[in-house]
């Protein structure tokens, strides 16, 4: 199924927690889930005392991490399989390679508000990776990578107020600003406790696995 296109904030409030989908927007009061933090559609209220069976706590646990990076369930499954393959833990594997997609770090770094808009600046070719431009969202980084906005964007006023917001937010452990140059370093992947979005992804593994 390809990625979804709708209205974000319906995500958020499907999933019952906030998926930071709009940028600074989410930290405002301008954000849906804070006015109304139950299900959308009509019915949506009385979803709400409605129990999950074992299947749809995997499943919604599934959808919340496919929504909060992006990703269609064909990327999904394929992160799986990779995750599965590797050593060490499957479900730490596969929150480790979304979190190492180029996307997601150029997030990380805070070159852009949201993951949906890092995805649009790398797609445009906003970034050199070790010096060369990488338009591919998915591109997964590795320790040493150098991450780097090029020249002609770096006076973009936007780009720039979103690195300081980032800056007094904080930027996870294993990556490294440089915000005068531009530029991101990957300092090591990322361990369990620097992905600090609430998900249980053994609830992933077991809704593939079954
Ligand atoms: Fe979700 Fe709120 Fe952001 Fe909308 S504004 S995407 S509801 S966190």
């Amino acid at each position: 199924m390809a990625r979804y296109t709708g209205p974000r904030c319906r995500l958020c409030r499907r999933e019952g927690m906030k998926l930071f989908l709009k940028g600074e927007r989410c930290y405002t009061d301008k954000c849906a889930f804070e006015r109304r933090s139950y299900p959308p559609g009509q019915h949506g209220p009385m979803q709400l005392r409605v129990k999950l069976s074992d299947y749809g706590v995997r499943l919604r646990e599934k959808q919340k991490v496919k929504r909060i990076y992006g990703i269609s369930e064909k990327q999904m499954r394929k992160y799986y399989d990779m995750a599965i393959n590797m050593p060490g833990q499957a479900g730490h594997n596969l929150l480790q390679l979304l979190e190492r997609r180029l996307d997601n770090v150029v997030y990380r770094l805070g070159f852009a508000q949201s993951r949906a808009q890092a995805r649009q600046m790398v797609n445009h070719g906003f970034f050199l990776v070790n010096g060369r431009t990488v338009d591919i969202p998915s591109y997964l980084v590795k320790p040493g990578d150098v991450i780097e906005l090029k020249e002609k964007y770096r006076s973009n006023q936007q780009i720039q107020e979103s690195l300081q917001v980032r800056i007094q937010r904080g930027i996870p452990p294993w990556l490294e600003l440089d915000p005068d140059n531009f530029k991101g370093v990957v300092k090591a992947l990322p361990s369990r406790e620097d992905i600090t979005i609430p998900i249980q992804e053994s609830y992933i593994i077991e809704f593939y696995s079954r």
